[in-house]
């Protein structure tokens, strides 16, 4: 296992420039860090250092906990009526033939498909289709519930319930409330991309804003409910602009306390109209993962979305403030494979504990809310020979 060095020895360390050590001794002191330390990490900070940082905190909460879960997609569509320039995955309404659309029943089938199996999550998103209106998905929810009452329903973000409430002319906190009461139990964290206005209105194809996006998040956590919360970064975003998107994160989550976990998506650059940019480095990945979080003291989780960023790196994040590499999946979303991520994504329950394990974390197969499904840190986990294999990295 690679993991940065323990932060005591790094603030021991008489290189350490003066700046960084004031926000060094911040996070060892469990103080949160300001905007213009959140950008001055961006723009100066080693990874080494910002790895020390953020695996402290890490640790602090979770100690060596590595969270997974047994889900699948569904993805209703891929024909959109919005424009983003980064999707790789929607087709536009003059060429929706190449697509698909998705009935109710082709959307029980899917779901039926898992009677019996232990998964204990559906996450239902993808495009946007005057069909799919609120009737469609209340109607969705129902019946998926009724199916199946255990099956945890992670459905839709702010730019789908925008449209649909606003076609159907009600409010947010009405439209929220009838999906709470179909059968909705929690949202995914999609669809924030970038907040700030002059990026997000060059990427986003006309959907919801950005304070849009907050609103809807915020009424569903009045209904108590829980979210996730997203940023795609590696763009045409500068580091000002993705310390904004933290910054309103966290604002709300003081809130509301309603989101559990915080999710960089990276941009990839296959088949979709920003192909001319590069994409971010690795160092770029874990760089983000570890401001995210060192800056968002009020989340309880950071995740890896490993069919995005790919196993290597999934695993490598787990040094850098990195404690949920999401599900299973079982090959049942395109939305990144289309755009240069896992053509297959697919893993089995062994094969994630396994990638867990040989970077030296404890595997925590957990439910959509976090409570523990199986703890891999038994007896067995002791003798792990990849455990005993954790080592420091030094950190400047
Ligand atoms: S990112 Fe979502 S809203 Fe934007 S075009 Fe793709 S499917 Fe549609």
């Amino acid at each position: 296992m690679i993991s940065p060095a323990p932060l005591q020895t790094l603030l021991r360390d008489s290189r350490l420039a003066p700046h960084l050590r004031a926000v060094a001794q911040k996070v060892a002191q469990g103080e949160r860090i300001t905007e213009a330390e959140g950008l001055l990490l961006y723009e100066e900070a080693p990874l080494g250092f910002l790895g020390t940082l953020a695996n402290h905190v890490r640790e602090q909460k979770h100690g060596d906990n590595t969270y997974f879960n047994r889900n699948f997609h569904i993805e209703p569509t891929n024909v959109c009526l919005y424009t983003c320039t980064f999707c790789s995955y929607s087709r536009r309404i003059k060429k929706r033939e190449d697509g698909w659309e998705y009935t109710i029943e082709d959307m029980l089938d899917i779901v039926r498909k898992y009677d019996g199996q232990p998964v204990t999550e559906v996450h239902i998103v993808g495009g946007v289709l005057p069909q799919y209106d609120v009737p469609f998905y209340t109607e969705l929810f129902q019946r998926i519930h009724a199916h199946r009452p255990d099956l945890h329903i992670k459905a839709l973000t702010p730019v789908e319930y925008h449209y649909i409430f606003k076609k159907a002319k009600i409010s947010y906190e009405e439209g929220m409330r009838l999906m709470q009461e179909a059968g909705l139990q929690s949202m995914p964290g999609g669809g924030a991309e970038i907040f700030a206005p002059e990026i997000r209105d060059q990427i986003a194809g006309g959907k919801c804003s950005g304070e849009e996006w907050l609103r809807i998040h915020e009424i569903w956590h009045e209904l108590g409910g829980r979210s996730n919360a997203t940023m795609l970064y590696g763009h045409i975003e500068e580091y000002h602009h993705r310390v904004d998107h933290l910054e309103k994160l966290r604002a709300l989550q003081d809130k509301t306390g309603g989101f559990q976990t915080y999710i960089p998506l990276k941009f990839r650059n296959e088949n979709n109209e920003l192909s001319h940019l590069p994409e971010v480095s690795v160092i770029e990945d874990l760089r983000n993962y570890a401001i995210g979080r060192i800056y968002l003291d009020n989340f309880d989780h950071v995740k890896a979305y490993w069919p995005m960023i790919g196993r290597t790196t999934a695993q490598l994040s787990l040094a850098f403030g990195v404690n949920d590499i999401d599900g299973t999946i079982d090959d049942t979303t395109r939305i990144y494979s289309m755009a240069g991520g896992e053509k297959h994504p697919a893993m089995s329950t062994e094969d994630l504990v396994k990638m867990i394990r040989s970077v030296g974390r404890r595997p925590i197969e957990r439910d959509t809310l976090y409570g523990v499904i199986k703890d891999y840190t038994d007896a067995e986990f002791a003798d792990d020979k990849a455990y005993r294999g954790y080592t420091s990295l030094p950190v400047v």
